[in-house]
């Protein structure tokens, strides 16, 4: 059984929250509820002046990968609605060796997830 994940190339995130609001609208999560995934701003001081806005998203305890779109041969409502096109889902092994590819990337995995 393979483990899978969600790989997220956060270097282009704009902090638009639409797979927020996508992952609440796919799993009827009332507003102001956490859902799946959220969006956390991380400011960073440059050398010599000037700020960084980093934008970086985060899988919750509440992801459960969108199993039942997954099953259906469908993928996870986050990802459909991004427009940025940073959020892969697939096989753990194969995300993986993506991150070396890429500036800024993490890959969250569940493990025990199957298809
Ligand atoms: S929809 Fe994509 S670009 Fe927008 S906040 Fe979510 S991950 Fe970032
Ligand atoms: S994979 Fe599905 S459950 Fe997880 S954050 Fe994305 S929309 Fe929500």
């Amino acid at each position: 059984m393979s483990d899978y994940g969600l790989l997220v190339d956060y270097e282009y995130c704009t902090g638009c929250h639409t797979c927020e609001v996508a992952c609440k609208q796919e799993h009827r999560i009332e507003a102001g509820k956490t859902s799946g995934i959220k969006i956390v701003e991380l400011l960073q001081e440059l050398p010599g002046g000037g700020l960084d806005i980093i934008n970086m998203p985060i899988l919750t305890h509440l992801c459960y990968l969108c199993a039942p779109r997954i099953k259906n041969g469908q993928l996870p409502a986050c990802q459909v609605h991004c427009m940025a096109d940073i959020l892969k889902f697939g096989k753990s092994e194969d995300l993986v060796k993506e991150v070396p590819k890429k500036r800024k990337a993490i890959v969250y995995t569940l493990s025990g997830f199957s298809i």
